[in-house]
């Protein structure tokens, strides 16, 4: 107790440092377009699939991004495709975004990274098994859900080189990977090509109504008139909607991975979840690993949304501590909610958000791996890296117009979003085009934080 105090008191893992992109540099545009139909805010996976999925339609559409195309969390998690002990409200957009991701190369004529390597969950005693049967009774024929128990021995054939004893596995074959560092630009370019404008160092200010509704947004390098507005902005998107007037609650975790490159070569294809680590295989033989716990910095919204908070620290307790770091509190504090158009905003003083590694969360995943996959000592370390994740009170994330403000659409409150870009993508396109979506949205609405619904934190 006393150890988990001084670590929450220490602040590590929640401070802010300079941000650094990981991913793939995307050449973008250069000139501004006076006009178009939709401007997509945000260059991470939500908000290039979005664009991809509107230009695909015909739509004329402006991405706008303040620093780099996948510069924060999109360029920055862990790869997996997947929806293990994810709730069951969760798995028609899960499910739609695999179909999607299994044609992605060929619809941006580039590589993504995207393969169908599986992930196995190995699990540790009867007690893990029972927990894995119960979640597959509860997912058994949703849309994408291919998962079953194997035995001790099957699992240890996905998974060789292991001394560990695990009873079995969950493992989903359909479950997928792509590189992060490949991904979100290579899906940019692909909606470029198709007519997309992609502006980065290009932070959105705000937005121009007319009559009520959307007219245009105002960046930094000038006006874009516009019918609709998609808010992508991951982290950013409640400051954006606040200084709107809009409130939307999201909260963040900060998670660090690290990539490492083993010299042995008989290690595993499969994705696998341990105990204390994860791994993934990545396109060039190395490996990216990573601890299951993060860290939550204690912020001025944590404490404002303390109360409606309580059940998504309770779901969470395990895998996230709570951190208390005295700069990110006080700058968060001071960050401004509202600004002039012509003022430089916070989008412009911060181009890239990147939290510090916990490099002691890292080191202890990595001995746990050594230990049970004896394969994996003695690798050489490429690389360690920390990325912020950020989710909604009830751990849904939100696809929803904005009744308040016509034109205005969100898709944001992504803990799993590389899982679930192409579909949110997508999703969000139909919205703006009103069809109709390939699955009911009703879990995703805005308006279930202040309608009086009760929301239930799903995993
Ligand atoms: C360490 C780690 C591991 C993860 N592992 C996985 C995983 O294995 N599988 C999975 O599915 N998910 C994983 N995630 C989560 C996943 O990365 C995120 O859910 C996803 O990247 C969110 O995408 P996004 O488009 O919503 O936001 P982001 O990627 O954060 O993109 C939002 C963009 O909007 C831009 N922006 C904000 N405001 C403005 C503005 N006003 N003007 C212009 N631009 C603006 C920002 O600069 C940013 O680039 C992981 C995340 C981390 C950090």
């Amino acid at each position: 107790m006393a150890k988990s105090l001084f670590a929450a008191l220490s602040g590590h893992g929640g401070k802010v440092v300079p941000g650094v992109s990981r991913a793939r540099p995307v050449t973008g545009d250069v000139d501004l377009p006076s006009q178009v139909d939709v401007v997509v805010i945000g260059g991470g996976y939500v908000g290039v699939c979005a664009a991809l999925s509107l230009v695909s339609r015909g739509v004329r559409v402006a991405l706008c991004e303040k620093g780099v195309i996948a510069g924060e969390a999109s360029g920055r998690s862990l790869g997996w495709i997947d929806s293990q002990f994810l709730d069951p409200a969760k798995m028609e957009l899960i499910g739609r975004s695999k179909e999607l991701w299994a044609g992605m190369n060929a619809a941006v004529d580039a590589e993504t990274g995207y393969r169908r390597c599986g992930v196995v969950s190995l699990l540790p005693d009867d007690g893990a098994r029972a927990f894995a049967e119960d979640w597959l009774d509860k997912v058994r024929g949703r849309r994408g859900v291919d998962a079953r128990i194997v035995s001790a021995a099957e699992a240890a054939a996905l998974t060789p080189g292991g001394t560990a004893s695990f009873v079995g596995g969950l493992y989903q074959p359909s479950d997928a990977c792509a590189e992060p560092v490949l991904a979100a630009p290579a899906i940019a370019e692909g909606a470029r090509r198709k007519g997309a404008a992609i502006l980065q160092n290009c932070a959105v200010r705000g937005v121009e109504t007319s009559g009520g509704a959307i007219s245009g947004v105002v960046t930094e390098r000038g006006r874009i008139g516009c019918q609709a507005v998609v808010l992508a902005g991951g982290y950013w998107s409640s400051l954006f909607a606040r200084s709107l007037g809009i409130d939307l609650p999201q909260f963040q975790a900060n998670a660090s991975m690290m990539s490492i490159r083993p010299t042995g070569d008989d290690l595993p294809e499969t994705s696998a979840w341990g105990n204390g680590y994860v791994w993934r295989r990545q396109l060039d033989g190395s490996y990216t690993i990573g601890a299951i716990n993060g860290v939550s910095p204690v912020t001025p919204d944590s404490v404002r949304h303390l109360f409606r908070l309580l059940p998504a620290i309770r779901a969470m307790w395990n895998e996230v501590d709570p951190v208390f770091n005295l700069n990110t509190f006080w700058n968060d504090l001071m960050r401004p909610t509202r600004w002039r158009m012509d003022e430089v905003t916070p989008f412009e003083r911060n181009r890239i958000l990147m939290p510090e590694t916990r490099q002691g969360y890292l080191d202890q995943a990595r001995r746990r791996l050594e230990n049970d996959f004896p394969g994996f000592s003695g690798a050489q370390a490429l690389e360690s890296w920390a990325g912020v994740l950020v989710t909604t009170l009830d751990n849904m994330p939100v696809l929803s117009a904005v009744p308040s403000l016509p034109g205005l659409f969100l898709g944001t409150g992504f803990y799993y979003g590389l899982t679930m870009g192409p579909a949110a993508g997508e999703a969000l396109a139909d919205l703006v085009m009103g069809q109709t979506p390939q699955f009911d949205l009703h879990d995703y609405r805005f308006q279930r934080f202040s309608d009086g619904s009760k929301l239930v934190f799903r995993t």
